[in-house]
């Protein structure tokens, strides 16, 4: 890993990610194995380190300094995050760690302070688990508006039902976020005010896991399908105005996006990384790896993917922190991104033949990481024709596309 300053940042965000490469290169990465399998050693491993990332101020870099975070902006984080992801297991190292990081981005954004100090604040802490509720088995979760899982006043009290499925974290979480119809009395219809995102604490009666959905094979995981039957809970855990829901899942997937293709990129960045050592040190038929020139086909096409998209993903970063209207530039990274690192991930498992697929290195994981991540936050498909949409929106009216901003 070799981290340097980059001329066009600031000294700040150069010093973060300076930093932020010390931990994961020095104390994380040597560590992988012994993190992951787990134990006395592994806990001892995993608390030395968070001491360390909160003695250099680098933990929970997505909140606010009040709430004990780093206080970062948006462009900084998105640069510390590439680093990061050069281990699977620094996020949560740094306190990052999802599905509770985005719902406590929504929580302070869409929070009472009630609802803040019930909530947010054990959930920083870490006394508190949480998941996100939004999809559905039987209804397009890639179009949120069809969801049919409803809230129903009775009293001050909302009664839900509904069935959900892949809430991730769902099997420890001590709360859901639940994205529920409140507007409507029949539950039909499908506008985008009609949703709202309600606060379930999960050992409420009526909340039933059905099951834990097996994901690449692996049994037992996390993501539950989950039953609401006649779920009641005060109308107060309402989290932001009532219609809010749909507006808050945008808000949390949109920076999501963002930050989830930082992360593939310092994914790519390492598999690129490690594939390069191989190519230099691996005799085949007579001569190196590199020698080959499909092998270094391998390296050009690898070096074009992570260029390319990098330089998305910063753009569109650029135009958030600028304010300016980033929903084509999120839809084409969404599509882009995983997609270039589910063939550069390819291509480094292929030049280490047995080993790409072994657990001996981290790149079967990503490659299962690249392959979902073209169907989570949004499939491909979708997002191809949200770009078309809005493009074809500018010429009816009159006008061209500006790829300048
Ligand atoms: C690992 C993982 C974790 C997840 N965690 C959560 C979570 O915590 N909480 C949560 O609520 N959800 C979660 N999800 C669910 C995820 O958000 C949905 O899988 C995603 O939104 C797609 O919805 P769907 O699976 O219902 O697919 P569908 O909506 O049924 O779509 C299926 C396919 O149809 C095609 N398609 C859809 N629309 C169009 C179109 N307009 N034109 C052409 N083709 C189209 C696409 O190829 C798409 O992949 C998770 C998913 C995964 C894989």
């Amino acid at each position: 890993m070799d981290i340097k300053p980059i001329p066009t940042l600031s000294e700040e965000v150069n010093d973060i990610r300076t930093r932020t490469a010390n931990i994961v290169a020095e104390h994380i990465i040597p560590n992988e194995k012994d993190i992951y399998l787990g134990g006395d050693k592994s806990k001892s491993l995993r608390e030395d380190i968070r001491q360390e990332v909160k003695k250099e101020k680098l933990w929970a870099p997505h909140l606010p300094e009040e709430y004990g975070g780093m206080g970062i902006g948006f462009i900084a984080h998105a640069y510390m995050n590439e680093i990061l992801a050069w281990s699977p297991l620094s996020n949560r190292l740094f306190g990052v760690i999802a599905p509770n990081s985005g719902n406590q981005k929504v929580l302070l954004k869409y929070g009472s302070e009630e609802q803040k100090k019930k909530w947010l604040l054990p959930l920083i802490e870490g006394e508190m688990e949480s998941c996100f509720s939004m999809t559905e088995p039987d209804n397009a979760g890639s179009d949120p508006r069809s969801i049919k899982t409803t809230a129903k006043k009775d009293g001050d009290h909302w009664v839900i039902n509904g069935h959900k499925v892949m809430t991730s974290n769902g099997i420890r979480a001590d709360f859901a976020i639940v994205m529920c119809r409140t507007e409507e009395e029949d539950g039909s219809g499908g506008v985008n005010s009609r949703m709202s995102q309600i606060i379930v604490p999960t050992d409420s009666a009526g909340f039933n896991i059905v099951r834990s959905v097996p994901i690449w094979g692996h049994t037992g995981g996390d993501h539950v399908e989950i039953k609401y039957e006649n779920v009641r809970v005060p109308v107060e855990n309402t989290l932001g105005a009532r219609g809010s829901g749909h507006q808050a899942a945008q808000d949390r997937l949109g920076a999501g996006r963002v930050f989830h293709c930082m992360n593939s990129i310092g994914q790519m960045w390492r598999a690129f990384d490690l594939m390069l050592k191989r190519t230099i040190e691996r005799e085949v038929h007579g001569g190196k790896l590199e020698t080959k020139q499909l092998i270094q086909g391998f390296i050009a096409d690898s070096y074009i993917d992570i260029q390319t998209a990098r330089l998305m993903t910063i753009h569109c970063a650029e135009v958030m922190e600028a304010e300016g209207n980033p929903r084509v530039d999120i839809s084409a990274l969404k599509v882009y991104v995983p997609n270039a690192m589910h063939k550069v991930v390819d291509r480094a498992i292929q030049v280490y033949g047995w080993k790409g697929v072994s657990s001996d290195l981290p790149l079967a994981g990503m490659y299962q990481g690249a392959r979902t991540l073209r169907l989570a936050d949004g499939p491909d498909e979708v997002h191809r024709v949200l770009i078309a949409k809005e493009i074809l929106k500018k010429y009816h009216e009159g006008l061209s596309w500006d790829f300048g901003f």
